[in-house]
């Protein structure tokens, strides 16, 4: 060769051109390659679609021995080992899903060297059995996917991924990579203490995804403002449709059926069957859109997935990025269009209320509920404020809702004033608490039975937002919460003050709010 690679590179070079048939690296791959040829460590933070997996599987066919991938995906591992077959790679995998003759026939293949990649489910790891194993044979690598499962708070913590520190233990001359899409500093931090890899070199890859545009609007209606995206602008197009619960996974897919859309439903209630026969529909066929829990997606590598749509509110930024940025791998223009609203963030409270383990546990849920519920109510470049998530710069992106259509903002502060007036009057002089259906009744001096039943029309803040329509207090019952101003609490989502209530109420801190762009809603009437 007339270049003056180093013999890493252009064994690593070789192999993705002669297996993989690609021309040239993407990104950071090629250091990264060099560094676990030679046998370093490397933690490598690169999003979804970035190109992790031949960082690990090129220096296993390029080192001896066998590459071991630890991977909590089992269900993907026979879809990854067929895939690299076809390919002419000699891969494996070992986990509970197999009958002992097919197990035994694979460890047999790898003491006898005859596997390039070994991929096994991190409970396996853990049995002596299979610690013998590996010791017996020769590993040239190790390659921890899906590395954040080691992150304890983080949505897909895996008590298993805690074991793998021994890894190091055991076999302290095999090289380790561990890769995630997953990463803000703290995550990236926790995985280098957990996994003993505060020595290995980092690999950060850019978070941005220019060729998604990112759009948030408000709900009113979903499913008819998901059938207005799909119409208007994805007619034909794969999609995912992400939705918070299992029947309304139903009966969106159902819905979208109705309407003429090719539509599938996932999630893990469904028969294993129908699922996986759903999961193939949508990868094999053109224009499939799968509605689904986030069950759905982890390791899926679908290149043309046009749109990512969200029904419910993500219960994180890195959840809502993992998800959106399933979209657009080829790099051609997608869609991440998420809508959201004020039930939304009532049910997640609740949902964080109720869950298990302890405060500091609820109070991490509550911290990333408030970072998602700030990119839904910026002013700013939501890729800006995504990047800045993930601490990263960027530009406003002049592609995304809000370099579009710059979102005005008004002074909220009397309209929070008013509402916050009212829940603190409810608490003092009536000792009652009520949900924001309720509260903005009675700033709009709505009679209902309720509002005569509760004797509210005889208040003094009876009727004196009547200036605001139902959903613009709405929006301002939402981004109260999303700014501290005021809390749910409790099975009903009843509303209470903060402590930072005060400093509205007194005047002290004026409250700037988004103006509401909402579009296409059949529901709102011109309001003064
Ligand atoms: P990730 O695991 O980071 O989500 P993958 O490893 O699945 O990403 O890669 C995403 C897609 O990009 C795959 O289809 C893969 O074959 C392709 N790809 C990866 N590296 C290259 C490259 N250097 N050149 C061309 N395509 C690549
Ligand atoms: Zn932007």
């Amino acid at each position: 060769a007339l270049t003056d690679a180093s013999p890493e590179t252009s064994d690593a070079l070789r192999v993705l051109h002669r297996v993989f048939g690609y021309d040239s690296f993407r990104g950071e791959q090629q250091e990264i390659i060099e560094q676990v040829v030679a046998g370093g460590d490397a933690l490598v933070l690169m999003p979804t679609g970035g190109g992790k997996s031949l960082c690990y599987q090129i220096p296993a066919l390029v080192r001896d021995g066998t590459g071991v991938v630890i991977s909590p995906l089992i269900a993907l591992m026979q879809d990854q080992v067929d895939a690299l077959t076809a390919l002419g790679v000699r891969a494996g995998f070992l986990n509970s899903t197999q009958a002992p003759h097919e197990r035994q026939a694979v460890e047999q293949a790898f003491l006898a060297d005859e596997l390039d990649l070994l991929y096994l489910a991190p409970e396996r790891l853990r049995t002596e059995g299979t610690q013998r194993l590996l010791d017996r044979g020769k590993v040239s690598l190790f390659a921890i996917d899906e590395a954040h499962c080691v992150a304890q708070w983080g949505h897909d913590f895996r008590p298993d991924y805690l074991a793998l520190s021994m890894l190091h233990e055991r076999w302290p001359k095999v090289p380790r990579i561990a890769l995630t899409a997953t990463a803000t500093e703290a995550t990236h931090a926790e995985i280098a203490q957990r996994l003993g890899l505060e020595d290995a070199k980092h690999f950060v890859a850019s978070f941005d995804r220019p060729n998604i545009q990112y759009r948030i609007v408000p709900k009113n209606n979903p499913q008819k403002q998901l059938l207005e995206l799909v119409r208007t602008e994805h007619e034909g197009d794969a999609g995912v449709v992400y939705c918070l619960s299992r029947a309304s996974v139903e009966k969106t897919a159902a819905f979208l059926v109705e309407q003429g859309v090719q539509a599938v439903p996932y999630h893990a209630g469904m028969d294993a069957r129908d699922r996986a026969a759903n999961q193939a529909r949508f990868l094999r066929e053109d224009g499939v859109v799968v509605v689904a829990t986030i069950a759905f997606g982890m390791g899926i590598d679908k290149p043309d997935v046009r749109f990512v749509a969200h029904l419910d509110l993500p219960k994180s930024v890195e959840g809502y990025y993992q998800e959106t940025g399933r979209a657009g791998r080829d790099g051609e223009p997608a869609t991440a269009w998420l809508a959201y609203g004020l039930q939304d963030v009532v049910q997640q409270r609740k949902l964080i209320d109720g869950s298990e383990g302890d405060d500091a546990h609820r109070r991490s849920l509550g911290m990333h509920l408030d970072a998602m519920l700030a990119l839904c109510e910026t002013v700013a470049c939501r890729r800006v404020r995504l990047l800045a998530y993930f601490g990263q710069q960027g530009e406003p992106c002049g592609n995304c809702d809000t370099c579009l259509t710059p979102a005005e903002s008004w002074d909220g502060t009397v309209a929070a004033q008013k509402l916050l007036s009212t829940v603190w009057r409810l608490a003092k002089e009536r000792r009652q608490k009520f949900g924001a259906g309720q509260i903005i009744d009675i700033l709009q001096g709505k009679k209902t039975a309720k509002v005569i039943q509760f004797d509210h029309d005889g208040l003094s803040v009876f009727g004196v937002g009547a200036d605001l329509s139902t959903q613009e207090w709405r929006g301002v019952v939402r981004q109260l919460l999303a700014q501290g101003l005021l809390a749910v609490e409790g099975d009903y989502g009843t509303l209470v003050l903060t402590e930072a209530s005060g400093e509205v109420l007194g005047g002290r801190r004026s409250v700037p709010m988004r103006k509401e762009a909402v579009q296409a809603s059949p529901s709102r009437k011109a309001s003064g």
